[in-house]
């Protein structure tokens, strides 16, 4: 028999993509859609004032969901007078104490409906059921309770300062986290006093017109809470109008620079959380199997529709051909299909222009000469999918490291020590937030103070708290939003 060499490296593990899971879908039977939706302004439901409607549909099967008001300056200046109202007349004249109980309702009534609310922003954004139901949901909620604490103890927050509320806010909020975005923009804002317009984006209304539905049931004075649905055109026609007291935007850095733009020269105040490349760094002396998990869960959580992914792995020299190994194998084992299905690790692509805008970046990948690896999972004919991808071989310059892909792919460079990994993490016009994995808390503490990004964590990764403030350096915005330092923005300060 012929003797082979024994091997140095553990041998590869094979994953069977055959492996056949049975189906768990969580059914959506009791969830009431309706068919059609208006703004909800003043405390009712209200019909657009040009008659406007579009679809919001489910990027899982491509099948309308609900037709959506499409508002016009008419109906952002009918919500900006309501919440104008509501502030002067209501809502700043009100006990603290009592604003918290109000939202503290809203938490709870959320926490009662969590699985309704699962569902639908399963249904309308792609992710899967288990991020919605144990991320998303949990999150929202606990922001609420978390700001409806502090809404009688801004004093404390800002001791020896005299603080009052801004008046009204414009909140403008992307599709990746809706129901979550929704409530990192209202919860402290009406903590301090605030009221709100609130546009969520184009194709994930429905969450947010059931945040409505609670507000409503929580018997939020009216105009305190206005949810107006539409495109870019009604973010911008709220952004300019001269109602408002306070801009908060959560989105692309492209349409932050317009808004920006837009209210250099006004007295309005603002606060832009946009996009980020993040640098996710394996150093050798890391614990492998949890980092390889740490770079999974950054890079494919929610699609990689998300402003913090780890998306440009950073691994060291010695351990580079070992890491990219495991996160081969492990990607075999990824669950591509029916965000509804609880087996499902990632759903659907949100829409056919971000499928088009992954696509369009993972060909300029492989045009600037990286070397792309995909699972082979098998993934469904209808709907908007995209396989778990990694790029190894790719340059600092390329397009796929300088650039949001926004979806499941992971640009890989390695290092070898960590003056170099600090100059490559930071070569980017983002600063949103990074990863460090080693097994050295003081390697862990000198490599994460010298990244220029809001957020790092360490032997973890896309951790949230509600305690816990978030946002950007550079072109990923400026403000933070959670913690105490969520409130900042929303307050006027008098020493
Ligand atoms: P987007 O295109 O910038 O849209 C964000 C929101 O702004 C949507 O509601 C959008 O409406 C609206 N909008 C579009 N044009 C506007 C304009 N001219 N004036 C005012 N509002 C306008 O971003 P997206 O594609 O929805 O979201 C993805 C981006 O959000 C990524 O870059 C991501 O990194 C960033 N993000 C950042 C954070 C953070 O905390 N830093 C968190 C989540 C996401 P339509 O939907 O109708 O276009
Ligand atoms: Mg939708």
């Amino acid at each position: 028999m012929k003797k082979t060499a024994p091997k140095k490296s553990a041998p590869t593990l094979k994953f069977d993509t055959n492996w056949k899971y049975d189906p768990a879908p969580e059914s959506a039977d009791h969830v009431v859609i309706d068919k059609q939706y208006g703004l909800f302004i003043n405390g009712k439901m209200q019909a657009p004032v040009k008659g406007k409607y579009f679809n919001t549909i489910n990027p899982a099967r491509e099948t309308v969901l609900a037709s959506v008001a499409d508002a016009t300056s008419e109906d952002v200046d009918k919500a900006v007078t309501a919440a104008r109202n509501a502030h002067s007349k209501v809502w700043s004249k009100m006990k603290p104490a009592e604003r918290g109980k109000y939202i503290y309702r809203i938490a709870r009534i959320m926490q009662e409906r969590a699985r309704e609310l699962a569902i639908i922003e399963s249904l309308d954004g792609g992710k899967p059921i288990r991020e919605s139901r144990d991320i998303d949901v949990p999150l929202a909620a606990a922001h609420f309770f978390y700001y409806a604490g502090w809404a009688d103890k801004l004093n404390y927050a800002l001791p020896g300062k005299q603080v009052t509320s801004l008046g009204v806010a414009g909140q403008i909020i992307p599709w990746n986290f809706p129901l979550l975005m929704a409530a990192w923009k209202i919860a402290p804002a009406l903590a301090a006093g605030n009221t709100v317009v609130l546009k969520p984006a184009e194709t994930t209304p429905l969450t947010a017109l059931k945040l409505a539905e609670i507000i409503r049931d929580a018997d939020l004075p009216p105009g305190v809470v206005n949810i107006i649905t539409g495109a870019g055109a009604t973010g911008s026609a709220l952004v300019n109008h001269p109602g408002i007291d306070k801009v908060a935007f959560t989105g692309s850095t492209d349409v932050g620079k317009i808004i920006q733009k837009a209210l250099a020269g006004t007295d309005k105040k603002y606060t832009l959380e946009l996009g980020g490349k993040a640098a996710n760094i394996i150093f050798e002396d890391a614990a492998i199997d949890q980092a390889v998990e740490g770079i999974i869960n950054g890079i494919f959580f929610n699609q990689g529709h998300v402003c913090c992914a780890g998306s440009r792995l950073f691994i060291q020299e010695s351990v580079a051909a070992t890491v990219i190994r495991k996160l081969k194998d492990r990607m075999e084992t990824l669950i591509v299909g029916d965000p509804l299905d609880k087996n499902t690790d990632i759903g659907a692509i949100n829409s056919k222009p971000q499928l088009d805008k992954i696509k369009a970046l993972v060909k300029a990948g492989v045009a600037q000469g990286g070397s792309m690896h995909q699972s082979s999972c098998a993934i469904p004919s209808k709907g908007f999918w995209f396989r778990p991808t990694i790029f190894t071989g790719v340059a600092q310059s390329s397009r796929i490291v300088q650039e949001e892909i926004f979806g499941p792919v992971l640009a890989i460079q390695t290092f070898r020590t960590v003056e170099e990994v600090i100059e490559k993490a930071n070569n980017t016009p983002f600063g949103l937030s990074g990863g460090v994995w080693s097994d050295k808390g003081s390697k862990v503490f000198k490599v994460s103070s010298k990244l220029r990004a809001g957020v790092v964590w360490a032997n973890t990764y896309n951790k949230f708290d509600p305690t816990s403030p978030f946002g950007g350096y550079k072109e990923s915005g400026m403000g933070r939003e959670g913690g105490m330092h969520g409130l900042y923005p929303y307050v006027q300060v008098k020493d």
